[in-house]
């Protein structure tokens, strides 16, 4: 029988089925490795010619559901499509192994009506607190009749209490698939109608709901997995921030009595195990989690639904590098169920699907309740008055201070996390870099120090120059959202200003309250990086300042134009959400430039057509296909031979470009030396076979790794 084992290994193993085990494929079974044992999955029959009595046996059979033939497919798949062995796909789906054993049973204790031998005054407390004839945990009765945990273990021993096995409690309570919604509008309703459809039909059927922010996404999807739940089905919503989600989750238990189990890579191990389970046994309902929360072993999944589908943290690039969209897609397939992809802003490739007849379109033109879009403007940073050091030009500072007298909210979004992006010395013009990274260091303030954003190392802000040793030279170049949180309180010292940033946050709790402090209008101005921009709704906030709406153009990534336009128009979605109009500034030094002018002219189709022209030209996705080979290594010298080494045997042919080697623009990274190459493919050509054949007989040796990426977002 082969077992595939979730480690660094080539393929499946064989191994001998002892007599009167029952190990079904896809069971989850113990088996020996070396001197270790370790666990893996029946994959399939045994392989031919090896005399059974040779195979080492597997030790046992985990008492977990098995993986299902879909689920062991949808692996398989995974694997082929980004070019990377079933083992480490697997690793993926099996991170929860104290999910396997059966859930311990809880113990409780019950008098069973004894007298005790000999009385003390704590045992007549325990007989009292027990005559009611209720069990209770052991933990309990110590605490309830405030004696120490020996007196209850004695009680036991003496024949006095007994334990019972209590029966388990859902790990996570069930939505309520009856529970009433909101009343939906006409749209909506129309909306929701399609799904529902798709539904109860269980096709592959995948869906694109469109619409601005605010106009209800998040009710039409809630009914579609109403839908799901009514028919005993499961229901998957991927979040692209899962970890500040708190507002999504209250929404839904709000909405559904209950909130959905969460998944993502912080999850206690308690509830991982909770989840991990539930999602096989089908006892979790609905699960809300990041892309690692397509490899759950659902049961009996009857809907996917992909929110924010454009947002670029659905790319992992580590490890098995994929994308849990496109996953989700091929997910929902092989299950065939539907799957929706919901966006304001719908990814070029989403769009292209569409127009291929590939994916359904369903739009919500507006925002619920008639709330008009923000009016959108530019302010041109190469005529505005600026002072130095400072980053708000005077029309900004005017609507800021008008936004603060009507008592409305105001958000600057800068996505630039820390004090200052880059330290110069003065003097010789040294710039603090980090040892390990191409990067230059950011200085924190509120944290203190300096910090790498690609590695995390921090060290302290030198008092001299590191070269010239000249003191008290190093100056702070240019604004994080710390330095715009310095002015914006030098210019309205009565405002109450907070700052949104992964690192000036604890964690998701923190994120929640903070979030539930500008609910609650604490906070007048808010200064945010990404985090901001995405999803909140913010009733009294009327006011966005876009401090740096060019950060982003630059740079040869085909997507850049496209990724800008989408996070300056989501930026602008959070203001004017209800009944107060919205207004949004961008502070850009080309106003002319085409993102800018589809965002204040709101001619989106304009814009997205121009981009499909663009890339169809250039042969780029999602017209031509890509895959990034990265070579890294701790020597630089065997990196670069080894990617010379590949260019030389790289796969050419009609269809079929390989560009490079070079040098990563991130050449240097946690101390490793990068070089890329890059694979340009035609709709047509096989791309994964190619590299397949390319790359499988490369065995990378001292240090060295070899990374494929396949349709990569990011180009450093
Ligand atoms: P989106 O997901 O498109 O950004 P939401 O679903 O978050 O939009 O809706 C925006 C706001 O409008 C939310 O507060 C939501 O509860 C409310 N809303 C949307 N549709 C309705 C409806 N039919 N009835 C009542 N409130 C609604
Ligand atoms: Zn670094």
């Amino acid at each position: 029988m082969k077992v595939l084992l979730p480690l660094p290994v080539p393929g499946p193993y064989d191994y001998a089925v002892p007599d009167g085990t029952d190990a079904p494929p896809g069971a989850i079974v113990r088996v020996p490795l070396g001197a270790r044992e370790v666990d893996g999955v029946v994959w399939g029959e045994g392989g031919r010619g090896i005399a059974e009595e040779k195979l080492r046996a597997i030790a046992g059979v985990r008492p977990a559901p098995p993986l299902s033939r879909t689920m062991r497919r949808f692996i398989a798949w995974v694997a082929r499509y980004t070019v990377n062995s079933e083992s480490s796909v697997l690793r993926m789906a099996l991170r929860a192994s104290e999910a396997f054993d059966l859930p311990a049973p809880r113990r409780a204790l019950r008098a069973t009506g004894a007298e005790p031998r000999r009385m003390t005054p704590a045992r007549r407390r325990v007989l009292e607190l027990m005559a009611d004839g209720r069990a209770r945990l052991p933990r309990d009765v110590a605490l309830e009749a405030g004696v120490g945990g020996s007196v209850a273990r004695g009680l036991v021993s003496a024949g006095v209490l007994e334990e019972v096995a209590l029966p388990r409690r859902a790990a996570v309570a069930p939505p309520d698939p009856d529970a009433p919604g909101p009343e939906l509008s006409e749209d909506q309703a129309r909306a929701a109608a399609l799904l529902g459809e798709a539904v109860r039909k269980r096709a592959f059927d995948p869906v694109v709901l469109e619409g601005v922010t605010g106009s209800g996404k998040t009710e039409v999807y809630f009914d579609a997995i109403a839908q799901a739940l009514k028919r005993d089905r499961q229901a998957l919503v991927l979040l692209p921030e899962i970890a500040l989600s708190a507002q999504f989750l209250e929404r839904f238990e709000a909405r559904f009595g209950a909130a959905p189990a969460v998944w993502h890579s912080d999850v206690p191990r308690g509830l991982r195990r909770d989840v991990w389970r539930g999602a096989a046994t089908g006892d979790v309902r609905v699960v809300a989690g990041a892309r690692s929360a397509l490899f759950l072993p659902f049961r009996e999944l009857g809907l996917i639904v992909v929110d924010e589908e454009h947002d670029g943290s659905y790319k992992q690039e580590d490890g098995v590098c994929y994308h849990a969209r496109d996953m989700a897609v091929a997910r929902a397939s092989l299950e065939r169920i539907p799957v929706v992809l919901c966006s304001a802003t719908p990814s070029l490739e989403t769009l292209v699907n569409v127009d291929r007849g590939r994916y359904r379109r369903v739009g919500l033109p507006s925002r619920h309740a008639g709330a008009a879009m923000p009016e959108i403007a530019t302010v041109d940073m190469t005529r505005a008055a600026m002072e130095r050091e400072r980053w708000l030009s005077p029309p900004l500072v005017e609507a800021l201070g008008t936004c603060l007298e009507n008592g409305e909210q105001a958000l600057l979004y800068l996505n630039r996390r820390g004090y200052a992006p880059l330290t110069l010395c003065r003097t010789c013009g040294h710039r603090l870099a980090c040892p390990n990274c191409s990067a230059w260091l950011v200085e924190h303030r509120l944290r203190g120090g300096l910090q790498c954003h690609h590695c995390g190392l921090r060290s302290a802000r030198p008092e001299a120059c590191p070269r010239c040793r000249a003191a008290d030279t190093l100056a702070a170049c240019g604004p994080g959202v710390e330095r715009l949180a310095e002015e914006a309180a030098g210019r309205f010292p009565g405002a109450r200003i907070e700052i949104m940033a992964s690192d000036t946050l604890l964690g998701p709790n923190d994120a929640a309250e903070l979030v539930a402090r500008v609910e609650r209008r604490e906070v007048d101005i808010l200064i945010g990086t990404q985090m901001a921009a995405k999803g909140h709704h913010f009733p009294m906030l009327t006011l966005v300042g876009v401090v740096d709406a060019d950060l982003g153009l630059d740079g040869g990534d085909p997507r850049a134009m496209e990724r800008t336009w989408q996070l300056l128009h989501q930026v602008s979605g959070r203001a004017g959400r209800e009944d107060r109009p919205g207004r949004v500034l961008l502070q850009t030094h080309d106003p002319r430039h085409p993102v800018m002018r589809a965002l204040v002219s709101g001619d989106r189709e304009r814009f997205l057509e121009r981009e499909k022209r663009g890339r169809e030209e250039a042969g780029m996705p999602p017209y031509g296909r890509l895959a990034g080979v990265v070579v890294s290594g701790p020597d630089e010298d065997r990196v670069r031979r080894l990617a010379h080494d590949l260019a030389r045997h790289a796969p050419r042919g009609p269809g079929l470009d390989v560009f490079g080697p070079a040098p990563a623009p991130l050449s240097l990274l946690r101390g490793r030396f990068r070089w890329r190459l890059l694979v340009k493919a035609g709709r047509g050509a096989a791309l994964q076979p190619a590299l397949r054949s390319w790359l499988d007989p490369v065995r990378p040796r001292g240090g060295l790794r070899l990374q494929v990426d396949i349709d990569p977002l990011s180009f450093l």
